[in-house]
C-alpha cells in the first residue's frame, strides 16, 4: 500500500490497520461495531499531535472557515452510519427533519453527475450549519484529515473552481492519510462495505432507511448505487472501492 507513503507513514498505516482489524474481529455484538470504528477517530488527533512542530505551526485552519465544506465529501459506509447515529442521538426532531430535507435536495442535485460536475456546484455540506460542522465530533475521516496552510487560498480555489493553489500541509497530510487508509482498509479486510459513497446522498438514505445499518453489519453494501461517490453512469463502471487485500495478515 501507498508507495507515496514515507517509511514512518507506512508503519503508521500498518499499525492502525492491524489494531483496527483485531478489534473488529474480536467484536461479537454487531451493535458495537460502529463504536469500534468511531473510537479510532482519536488516532487522527494522536497522529496530528506527533507531526513535526513546524508543519503543525503552518496550519491555517480556524473555526468559522468553511471553504473545505463546499466540495463533495467521499466517505466509506461506516463513516456515514457514524454521522447518522450522531444525528439521531443528538439533533432535535426539527433539526433532524431539516437535515433530511437538505440531504434530499443535495442528493437530487448530485444524481447522475461526475465528481468534477458535482464539485462545480460548490454545494455546502448538508451538515454545515451557520459556518460550522454540526456533526463535528462524528465528522468523517476526510474532514479530520484535511488541513490547509492558507485559508485565503482555500477561498480562491473555491471561488475559481480549481485546486490550483496547493494548500496541503506537508508533514501532516501523509500521516492523516495513513490513519484514514489504515482504518478503511481494516474495515474492508474484515469484510465490511468498501464502496466509496457521497456523504450527503448516503446520509439521506441512512436517515430515511434503518436497513442501511443492518445491511452494513451483514457485510453487504449499505447504500444504493445512487449514493456512490461517483455516479456509475458517468464512469461506465464501478468507482472507488477498497477491497480486502490481506495487508494486515501475518506472513
Ligand atoms: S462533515 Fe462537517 S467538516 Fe466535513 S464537510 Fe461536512 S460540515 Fe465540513
Amino acid at each position: 500500500m501507498g508507495a507515496e507513503f514515507t517509511e514512518e507513514e507506512e508503519t503508521l498505516f500498518n499499525r492502525i490497520g492491524e489494531s483496527v482489524l483485531r478489534r473488529l474481529r474480536k467484536t461479537r455484538n454487531p451493535g458495537d461495531l460502529l463504536g469500534v470504528l468511531a473510537g479510532e477517530h482519536k488516532q487522527f488527533d494522536l497522529a496530528y499531535a506527533t507531526a513535526p512542530a513546524a508543519a503543525r505551526e503552518s496550519v491555517a485552519c480556524r473555526a468559522g472557515c468553511d471553504a473545505c465544506c463546499h466540495v463533495p465529501v467521499g466517505v466509506q459506509a461506516h463513516e456515514v452510519l457514524i454521522v447518522a447515529q450522531h444525528i439521531q442521538k443528538t439533533f432535535s426532531p426539527e433539526a433532524l427533519d431539516a437535515v433530511i430535507a437538505r440531504a434530499a435536495v443535495h442528493r437530487a442535485a448530485f444524481a447522475g453527475k461526475s465528481n468534477a460536475e458535482r464539485a462545480m456546484l460548490r454545494t455546502p455540506c448538508v451538515v454545515l450549519h451557520a459556518g460550522s460542522c454540526s456533526v463535528y465530533g462524528a465528522r468523517p475521516e476526510a474532514c479530520r484529515s484535511h488541513h490547509s496552510n492558507n485559508a485565503t487560498a482555500c477561498g480562491l480555489n473555491l471561488d475559481f473552481e480549481t485546486e490550483e493553489i496547493d494548500v496541503y500541509v506537508h508533514g501532516v497530510r501523509g500521516r492523516m492519510f495513513a490513519v484514514m487508509l489504515g482504518i478503511d482498509q481494516a474495515a474492508a479486510e474484515a469484510g465490511y462495505d468498501g464502496q466509496a459513497y457521497d456523504l450527503g446522498s448516503a446520509l439521506h438514505e441512512a436517515l430515511t432507511d434503518s436497513l442501511c445499518a443492518v445491511r452494513w453489519t451483514q457485510r453487504k453494501p449499505a447504500f444504493s448505487e445512487s449514493c456512490w461517490e461517483e455516479a456509475p453512469d458517468s464512469l461506465g463502471g464501478e468507482s472507488g472501492v477498497i477491497r480486502a487485500e490481506g495487508f494486515f495478515e501475518p506472513e
